[in-house]
């Protein structure tokens, strides 16, 4: 690919990596950027929501009506296509590029989250994180390098490193252990990719929710000299509170040149604020996982189409919505289909993913346009009844930005 239409007086070249991030605009107001990220598959208008790409049918949606969507960089779960079908049928099939026949970008994570979410018996030691896998019981060791090594496999445009992961209510030497380990680790993740020249490596910035300890991480991570950065740790049952202090100390003293990355975020009003904090590129299970139980999203909050007062009503889920799913379908109708068919859910998924891509969209354009303040005044209006429900920690973190909610 080539870099050319990157190359202005915003955009410094810092390493030979395949990745390069140009600055469009930045909000006069908030720490919220709009930049062009140009990825070996794509380039990427940020701020954006990256949907989960591989989930199946049942689940998901496939890979044209990711891209009709608009969906320019999507994921790929690594622990999943990590076990089955395996990383050398993938590698055959010319990467997951190639096995989903997606054209546009694919990020994948380490698969150290998942194992420590979904597996019980996980047990981390320096060498990397032993378990038992769910298929046959055989014991698997997820090293930094062997996680690198199914990634370079799987060719995504961009993957992250393998990462001690503590959930965020923990508290105590292990935060500390694992933040270092976390540096220790992606040393190895660094040394171990094979792909430097066409895979970006992401860093990923643990802590827990004390600040000596992020910024602590934030100075050795920042050091490497890694194609981007991802805020790791948070969105794990902490308080509202210590999460936006977390993220904001994070984008305080991550370089303005490289992007940013805040992990499991993907509630709309999380998705602005956090823009304006300062991040780049988003994603959750959330709107897909909401849509399987017929919740929709919608600007005024969310729509829960299987309750009866939506039975006899023929409006689309949300009038001013562009999906394919509100062009075609009335409320009444995925009512009763969501009580016969599970097309009733995927509908509802591709609803939730363009409301997503849409907002964020939206939010882009206005830091374009140099109105994103007005932009979350509009937006929270909208979202809430009245100001007197706004969440305290919200309106909080946008006032340390300098907007102030009336
Ligand atoms: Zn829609």
């Amino acid at each position: 690919m080539t870099y050319e239409k990157c190359v202005n007086d915003t955009y410094a070249v810092t390493a030979a990596s395949p990745l390069a991030l140009r600055i469009v605009a930045e909000c006069p107001v908030t720490k919220a950027r709009a930049c062009d990220l140009a990825l070996p598959h794509w380039t990427v208008s940020t701020p954006v929501f990256m949907p989960v790409g591989t989930q199946g049918t049942l689940k998901g949606i496939t890979a044209d009506q990711l891209e009709s969507l608009g969906c320019q960089i999507c994921l790929g779960n690594t622990y999943h296509l990590g076990m089955r079908p395996g990383p050398d049928l993938i590698e055959r099939a010319n990467g997951l590029h190639g096995f989903m026949n997606w054209k546009r970008n694919l990020l994948t994570d380490s698969g150290g989250f998942q194992m420590v979410s979904l597996v019980e018996l996980s047990e981390v030691t320096e060498e990397g994180v032993k378990f038992k896998s769910p298929y046959d019981g055989k014991e698997i060791l997820l090293s930094p390098e062997k996680s690198i090594s199914i990634q370079n496999s799987l060719g995504s445009d961009i993957m992250m490193q393998l990462d001690d992961v503590v959930s965020s209510t923990v508290k105590g030497p292990r935060v500390e252990e694992a933040m270092h380990r976390s540096i220790r680790w992606l040393d190895r993740c660094i040394a171990a990719n094979k792909h430097p020249d066409r895979q970006n490596l992401f860093a990923i910035i643990q802590g827990g929710l004390d600040a000596q300890l992020r910024k602590a991480c934030l100075n050795e991570m920042t050091q490497r000299d890694v194609p981007g950065f991802a805020i790791g740790g948070l969105s794990g049952g902490e308080e509202k509170d210590d999460f936006w202090r977390m993220v904001t100390l994070s984008t305080d003293y991550l370089p303005r040149e490289k992007p940013r990355y805040l992990m499991g975020v993907g509630y709309a009003v999380d998705l602005v604020v956090c823009v304006a904090l300062g991040c780049d590129m988003f994603d959750c299970v959330f709107p897909t996982r909401t849509a399987r139980f017929g919740s929709a999203l919608v600007p005024w909050g969310s729509l829960q189409v299987k309750q009866k007062q939506y039975a006899k009503d023929f409006q689309p889920i949300d009038p001013d919505c562009q999906c394919p799913t509100c062009k075609r379908h009335s409320r009444a109708y995925l009512h009763a289909l969501f009580k016969s068919d599970t097309a009733a859910m995927h509908h509802v998924t591709i609803h939730n993913i363009s409301y997503q891509l849409t907002l964020m969209r939206s939010v882009r354009q206005s830091i374009v346009d140099g109105r994103f303040p007005e932009f979350i005044r509009t937006f929270m209006k909208r979202m809430f009844p009245s100001p007197d429900q706004y969440p305290g920690w919200a309106m909080e973190a946008l006032a340390s930005v300098n907007v102030a909610l009336d």
